[in-house]
């Protein structure tokens, strides 16, 4: 068979990561983005286990990690700064020792990449053929390929057409992101001052500029989706509501709520998909396992389903409804393992109701950090070995 024609919708890290790894393999894709450019800002993200391998391989590794955020350690803090426990920067740990911002790590990927990326434009219509996927896209081109991967993100709306018995689950809460200042004196921590009310407010460092990121805990508002006014109002309404709003750096935190043209929240939720393909359409990435922002993983499983994808093409190029299928198997396991933590407890542990509840929390959390127990966290957050 000749070269598989393949078409991502989406350049985020999952799309540009395959294109990247089709490439390797002498197949070129295009790449339809609705966003106008390469998307800037946003947080930083971890790189663990086999996606490093995976990096490597693609000779990107030592370019990735000369962009990484010097980010140190956790160290979770009290009303007046006081520590509480802390936790080193490692592959298990709950921060990586590779944290790299979104933005430099897509940026990376896509001047590797070897696809034709389009920006502005995305697919408004797709259909089976005989032999692949014919699409229209917003410019009102035609496109037709052997596969169709379908790499939007968590909100997906082609995965809302095309698998409508994929889920979102609701975890629980929300995640609102900004800029701000890092303070020098947190030495590279990620400090994270969790005081009861359904509130966390963690600072971290980024390479140019440090971020906030505010947890709240709260039923389910379909109507602050797409709407950023209210949805500053609702953040800030939480945390004054918690009794924190003077606390620690807080009022700092509330004022970048109010300001920062970068404020960014979502829904807290865990993509579950009974199946990752139907005839030649695939999901990749965030849309088909997102376990949610809180869990984190979401950037190596992007990489590693990339590869698995890519290679699963390249390998049974004759035979793709086998292919899809065996990249499914492999990557199925990693997705059962990276969303064992992707649930309402999760959120709650790091967002109590009481203050209580927060002391009993550190309090675990210190004995565990300062044992041998300690090895639990960082198992409970490595993936499993990379397998054929
Ligand atoms: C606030 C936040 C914090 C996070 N923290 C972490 C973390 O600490 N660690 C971690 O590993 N991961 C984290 N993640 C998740 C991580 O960013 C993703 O898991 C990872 O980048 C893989 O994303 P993706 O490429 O699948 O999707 P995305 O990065 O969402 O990219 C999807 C792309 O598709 C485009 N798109 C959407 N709809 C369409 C359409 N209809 N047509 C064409 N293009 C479309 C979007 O514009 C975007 O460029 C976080 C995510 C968020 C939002």
């Amino acid at each position: 068979m000749s070269t598989p024609r393949v078409l991502i919708s989406g350049a985020g890290i999952a799309g540009n990561a395959l294109g990247v790894a089709l490439g390797r393999r002498g197949i070129t894709a295009t790449v339809v983005e609705r966003a106008p450019g390469p998307r800037t800002g946003g947080h930083t993200v971890d790189l663990r286990g086999h996606s490093r391998h995976v990096l490597r391989d693609w000779n990107l590794l030592d370019e990735v990690t000369a962009l990484r955020v010097a980010e140190e350690r956790m160290v979770a803090v009290g009303h007046d700064g006081n520590e509480l426990w802390r936790m080193p920067a490692q592959d298990g740990g709950i921060v990586a020792d590779v944290e790299i911002g979104r933005e430099d790590l897509n940026a990376v990927l896509e001047k590797a990449s070897a696809a034709d990326i389009r920006y502005g434009e995305h697919l408004v219509a797709t259909g089976a053929t005989a032999t692949g996927v014919r699409t229209e896209t917003s410019r009102g081109h035609q496109l037709d390929a052997d596969v169709l991967v379908i790499a939007e993100g968590t909100r997906s709306s082609l995965r809302a057409r095309l698998f409508p018995e994929a889920k979102s689950c609701y975890l629980g809460g929300y995640l609102a992101l900004v800029a701000l200042s890092y303070p020098e004196e947190f030495g590279g921590d990620m400090r994270v001052f969790s005081a009861g009310g359904g509130v966390m407010v963690a600072i971290r460092p980024g390479r140019v500029q440090g971020m906030a990121l505010v947890a709240v805990r709260a039923p389910q508002r379909p109507e602050l989706t797409n709407d950023t006014a209210a949805q500053r109002r609702f953040v800030a309404e939480h945390i004054t509501r918690a009794g924190v709003a003077d606390k620690w750096y807080v009022p700092s935190v509330l004022d970048r709520i109010a300001h920062d043209p970068g404020f960014h929240c979502e829904e807290l939720t865990k993509v579950v998909a009974p199946s990752w393909s139907t005839g030649r359409t695939v999901l990749l990435g965030d849309t088909a396992w997102s376990g949610s922002a809180l869990t984190g993983l979401g950037t190596a499983m992007a990489i590693m389903g990339a590869e698995a994808l890519a290679d699963a093409i390249a390998t049974q190029p004759g035979d793709l409804d086998s292919a899809l299928h065996a990249y499914e198997t492999k990557m199925r396991r990693f997705t059962r393992w990276s969303h064992a933590d992707a649930s309402p407890s999760m959120l709650k542990r790091w967002a109590p109701s009481t203050e209580r509840q927060a002391r009993m929390n550190a309090l675990v959390m210190r004995t565990v950090t300062r044992t041998p127990l300690r090895r639990m966290l960082t198992r409970a957050v490595r993936p499993p070995a990379w397998t054929a």
